[in-house]
């Protein structure tokens, strides 16, 4: 499937502890924008080859050339993103992958010198476009957890918020806070408030942050004055930065009650996002124009990103993997997942 939209990149960490203590070994390797993965359990078969836009490969402590820093990931798609944005279009970049493989690293990273993720940076550079060309330029922060909607930065709203569609700008969700951000430090201020309401919630439902999607979204509205008729005309454009639920699969044996339906759910929409990418990318392919048969209603995460996947959009994602033999069956899938997507 190459659909031309659908920019691919996959990012493998270093071990973490646990790993480390299991005496893992690594089997991930990386080429250019190949990636091969070798199956542990049978050494002498060969390993299964994929290639990306981008493999990045951060997995050793030592940075040697093909080190992939939080800048040079921006820079790559964060940045190409935004200057798409720039031009009109909306955006979207997703974080895939098993829990504790790097999505929030890549998104949000943290808050160090240069360790900053693909979100503040891209805040940063917005807020520079908009003193220049002067637009207006506003943030909201959502999560959706068992396809119910939570405005994270007005954590004092309880319950759940309504999705609703408008009949030019699409879906959208009802009362969710937008915020104009005027510097720097309201941005690690606002994430800050917005990821603690978020463990927060996780915390109350017994849960982790983990099994809940969390999206960024800035919109940019342009005004410009057309020279000639000396009319204003108004661009909007979205960027939605997403970092999703772990891909892992709930254990379907012992999972009951709550624990079952969310599960249900996180494979539900996951899955209807490669069904959206999938059908968009064979839509583009075969020229066809009708979109009535992209199944973006099947899920909230897609029906809210309706605007930014389908039409006149761009959009990049981010696969994130563990390098151990321990994980070696998610990160099969998850490199499936990102190849499925190209
Ligand atoms: P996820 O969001 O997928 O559950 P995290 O982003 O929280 O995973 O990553 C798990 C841990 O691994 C964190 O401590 C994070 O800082 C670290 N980590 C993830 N990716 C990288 C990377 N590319 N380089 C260095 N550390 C990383």
């Amino acid at each position: 499937m190459a659909g031309a939209s659908v920019k691919v990149a996959v990012r493998v960490r270093p071990f973490n502890t646990r790993e480390t203590s299991r005496d893992a070994k690594c089997v991930i390797q990386m080429q250019g924008n190949s990636t091969c993965i070798s199956n542990p359990k049978q050494p002498k078969t060969e390993a299964k080859s994929f290639t990306f836009d981008y493999s990045y490969w951060s997995h050793t402590t030592v940075k040697d050339e093909a080190f992939a820093s939080q800048r040079q990931v921006y820079k790559d798609i964060g940045e190409e993103m935004l200057l798409h944005a720039f031009e009109g279009y909306n955006v979207c970049i997703f974080a895939y992958g098993q829990t504790g493989a790097g999505k929030s690293y890549t998104m949000m990273g943290r808050q160090e010198e240069g360790q900053e993720g693909i979100i503040p940076q891209c805040v940063l550079f917005s807020r520079l476009y908009y003193i220049l060309v002067c637009t207006i330029f506003q943030v909201s922060y959502m999560e959706i957890y068992c396809e119910r909607v939570r405005d994270l930065l007005n954590p004092k709203s309880k319950g759940t918020l309504r999705v609703r569609e408008h009949p030019i700008m699409g879906p959208y969700v009802e009362d969710l806070s937008k915020l104009a951000v005027t510097g720097y430090n309201d941005i690690q201020d606002l994430m800050d408030c917005g990821n603690k309401a978020r463990t927060v919630a996780a915390t109350n439902m017994n849960e982790t942050s983990s099994r809940s999607h969390a999206v960024f979204t800035i919109v940019f509205t342009q005004r410009r004055r057309d020279q000639l008729t000396s009319l204003d005309t108004e661009k909007v454009s979205k960027v939605s930065l997403v970092d999703l639920a772990g891909s892992e699969r709930a254990d379907s044996s012992g999972a009951k009650g709550m624990r079952l339906k969310e599960g249900a759910n996180i494979n539900k929409s996951l899955t209807t996002l490669g069904k959206v990418i999938s059908a968009l990318a064979e839509m583009q392919n075969s020229k066809k124009r009708r979109s009535d048969f992209i199944p973006y209603r099947d899920s909230v995460l897609t029906w809210l990103l309706k605007e930014n996947l389908g039409g006149n959009s761009r959009t990049a994602m981010i696969a994130a993997l563990s390098p151990a033999d321990i994980n070696y069956e998610e990160t099969l899938s998850t490199l499936r997942y990102a190849d499925r997507a190209k």
